[in-house]
């Protein structure tokens, strides 16, 4: 009988760890995009007081922050919500996984409860609803109910104190042909007219800055960081080229994008 019993045990034992390693295992996060439309330009701040990992979004692209549509950063369902001395009237999008996301203080709400949105579908207009000083995206990312760093396009977003130190340029709900998105790093990086270094400069990027990549081809051998490479990339909304080098990825020839 004892025996017995150890024997039931044990298989009870190794069916417990069985179902405990599996909800552990972690769930690949969606990907995710900006909450705003496709091509806008969005500076994004953290509030030191403010719940979880949020971050704050307010346009810098000189468009009207006030009712500009809110959108899904990846598919889900939605829920609304009102919350008039906090978060205003928000949206709550189930990812599925574990994953969810949180857009405050809109102004309207886009779709009903319950509705199953599409990542780039407007979920409702940006406001001030709730505890809010102006018009302005609050959104969230959570795991398990649970704060997360907030990753766009597979890369993490700072946590600047104010806006203008960081911007973010949407690609959600752009379609097809878009590029490959990217982030450069670096300051004051030259955008060409080719991939030479006599070609003439077309624009400059600032800081690091969200680019979508068309294409990519040999051109000059370029030395730079403690780096050499010849590889450069046809930018989307610049209408030029980088040397790779710049390209925050470790890769000399970006995977995943055509040759020129
Ligand atoms: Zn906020």
């Amino acid at each position: 009988m004892l025996r017995r019993t150890l024997a039931v045990l044990a298989s009870l034992l190794v069916g417990a760890a069985t179902l405990v390693a599996v909800p552990t295992e972690a769930q690949a996060a969606p990907n995710f995009k900006a909450p705003f439309p496709c091509g806008q330009r969005w500076t994004y701040s953290h509030h030191s007081a403010e719940v979880r990992r949020a971050l704050d979004f307010v346009r810098a692209d000189g468009g009207t922050t006030n009712n500009t549509p809110v959108l899904a950063s990846a598919a889900g369902v939605a829920t609304r919500y009102s919350q008039p001395s906090g978060a205003g009237n928000y949206i709550a999008i189930d990812h599925g996984g574990g994953w969810k996301t949180y857009y405050f203080h809109l102004n309207a709400y886009s779709v009903p409860s319950g509705a199953q949105v599409a990542q780039g579908q407007q979920i409702g207009l940006t406001g001030s609803t709730g505890n809010s000083s102006g018009p302005h995206i609050h959104y969230e990312q959570l795991l398990n109910g649970v704060g997360q760093n907030i990753v766009i396009n597979g890369q993490g977003l700072a946590y600047p104190g104010s806006y203008n130190q960081y911007f973010l340029t949407s690609d959600n709900g752009c379609g097809g042909g878009g590029g490959t998105p990217f982030m450069t790093w670096g300051s004051g990086i030259r955008v060409r007219s080719d991939a030479r270094l006599a070609a003439p400069v077309v624009a400059t990027l600032p800081g690091p800055t969200q680019v979508f990549v068309l294409c990519q081809k040999q051109g000059d051998t370029v030395t730079a960081e403690g780096y050499t490479n010849n590889w450069w990339s046809k930018l989307r909304d610049q209408n030029g080229f980088i040397t790779n080098i710049y390209i925050n990825h470790p890769a000399a020839q970006l995977p995943g994008v055509p040759i020129c």
